[in-house]
């Protein structure tokens, strides 16, 4: 594996804007001879996808272990099986997906009949992060292929043996023609964003979301923008504390140890609620880590010395390092940061203004339950909200008053592995969204086709425009039968 890797990464080519400008050319090529046109050609590729995935996840999980030190079960859940199970159900349902759906057609264009065609939008670009390397990076790609799109992806350098065997086996399974791969850092990806594309999809910060846009908009490029936010928890009293506890861990630590978009980024409770559920997460930590989480192989490590830094940092300023309650054990030279809570940071520290993402949480207590809307409202809007409770009321004033891209009541993170519901963010924390058939929508251009006869060719709408055509026309639009007929006949109402 190391040999092999050692190979592609010799073989890398060094994208330029020259280079990046042959390889889109190259690729437009074949996508103007309408291979990608066909179901067969889309299917075959869907299922190159999911070989791929099955015959190399033992690889794909060691590249992971490399980059992130994640363990293989959230490797196996949460890349692999995630990344089959949509493939599996694009390849199952993209004919009814790719069928053209007729619609009704309305009186001005009587008689007619109409469809809405689902047309690909041409070459894309899929550029992913380093949390989730390979789901992320080849999830858009099965939208973008079922659609029918040439594509390029541009893995993360933060990953870099995932981006290195993605390298390797894009080539060795998938029709190069028009599913290719870069790999590189800022220099590659702004050469690539110097292109025209007919969509770019990001998955990433909103600083590089802006990057990103900017440069798309010099050639009117639609964007899909999968990018962050502090996602809320709420806490409220009267639940079922243990279940509640456990999955809040599941979605925050035992995703990739915070590392995940739509982990919790804090809690609200109330004053009173605060202790209780501190003991109960400090419990089912410590059940679930031990007693030394650092040591722990459970727990993803920080992904790089940078994040790491950011991280501690977040963790030492004045105001916040005597807040923490439980763990804040960190081992430098391992990249490891034990699973850490802090109780009451003051709402004007770096913690409570920017994304976290890392093995840190912070309570932040309120006197009333229903104070936690204002709390997050006042904030940029989340990818994802969470909610526990067992009060209706709270729960539909919560839907109705917060706006996110995603919301669970009374779990974590397992909206996405719905794939009847669509996942993307609202304002800074993205823009489009893809999953199931939002995928195909996402890389489909939606053509609407009305179709006409010779028959019932309406004077009314041809010069010269006498004053009966007006009259008729009046009544038309008024929906006034009696006007028509009258008009028709070239009487007046009046
Ligand atoms: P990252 O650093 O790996 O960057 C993502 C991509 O952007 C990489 O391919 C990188 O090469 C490219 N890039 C970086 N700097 C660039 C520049 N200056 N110009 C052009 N391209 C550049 O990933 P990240 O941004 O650290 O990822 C973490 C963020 O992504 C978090 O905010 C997280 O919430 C968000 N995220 C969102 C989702 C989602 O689905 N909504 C999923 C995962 C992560």
């Amino acid at each position: 594996m190391e040999s092999e890797m050692a190979a592609a990464e010799e073989s890398r080519v060094v994208v330029d804007a020259e280079v990046a400008a042959r390889l889109v050319k190259g690729l437009r090529e074949a996508f103007v001879a309408r291979k990608t046109r066909s179901y067969e050609w889309r299917v075959s590729q869907l299922k190159s996808i999911l070989k791929m995935a099955e015959d190399h996840e033992q690889d794909i999980a060691d590249a992971l272990r490399s980059d992130l030190a994640k363990p293989e079960l959230e490797s196996v859940v949460y890349e692999v099986a995630m990344l089959k199970s949509a493939c599996t159900m694009a390849i199952k349902k993209l004919k009814h997906w790719m069928t053209p759906e007729k619609v009704k057609t309305s009186i001005t264009a009587f008689p007619s009949s109409a469809e809405i065609v689902p047309e690909p939008l041409g070459v894309v670009l899929v550029i992913s992060p380093w949390n989730y390397p390979f789901l992320l990076s080849l999830e858009p790609v099965v939208g973008a292929i079922a659609a029918g799109n040439a594509v390029v992806l541009k893995p993360s350098e933060i990953s870099p043996a995932t981006s290195s065997l993605l390298g390797k086996l894009i080539t060795e399974y998938m029709d190069n023609s028009l599913v290719k791969v870069v790999e590189g850092a800022v220099a590659e990806t702004s050469a690539l964003l110097e292109q025209k594309w007919d969509k770019i999809c990001y998955t990433g910060n909103g600083r590089v979301g802006r990057i990103v846009m900017a440069a798309a908009a010099k050639h009117l490029t639609p964007v899909l923008l999968e990018l962050g936010g502090k996602s809320p928890v709420v806490v409220d009293s009267g639940i079922n504390l243990q279940v509640a506890t456990r999955r809040i861990i599941a979605g925050k630590w035992a995703c990739n140890n915070g590392q995940t978009c739509v982990a919790a980024d804090y809690i609200i409770t109330t004053k009173d609620y605060a202790p209780k559920l501190l003991d109960s997460l400090k419990h089912e930590l410590e059940k679930f880590y031990g007693k030394n989480p650092l040591e722990s192989k459970d727990l993803s490590r920080i992904v790089n010395s940078n994040h790491f830094a950011r991280l501690t940092k977040l963790l030492d300023e004045d105001k916040v390092s005597g807040k923490i309650v439980h763990g804040g054990e960190r081992d430098k030279s391992n990249l490891r940061i034990a699973p850490t809570i802090l109780l009451d940071v003051p709402r004007d520290s770096v913690i409570m203004n920017e994304e976290i993402f890392g093995p840190l949480l912070p309570i932040v207590t309120v006197e009333k339950v229903e104070d936690s809307v204002d709390i997050i409202n006042s904030g940029t809007k989340p990818l994802a909200a969470y909610l526990f409770t067992n009060n209706k009321k709270l729960k539909e004033h919560f839907v109705m008053a917060v706006s996110a891209g995603g919301m669970i009541v009374n779990d974590t993170i397992i909206h996405l592995a719905v794939d009847t519901l669509p996942f993307g963010g609202v304002q800074e924390s993205g823009m489009g969204s893809y999953h199931g058939k939002f995928s195909f929508d996402a890389f489909s251009h939606k053509k609407a086709v009305l179709y006409r006869g010779f028959a019932g060719d309406v004077p009314v709408r041809y010069p010269p425009y006498t004053k009966g055509k007006l009259r008729l026309v009046k009544a038309l639009i008024s929906g006034s039968i009696l006007g028509a007929i009258f008009a028709l006949f070239g009487w007046s109402k009046n």
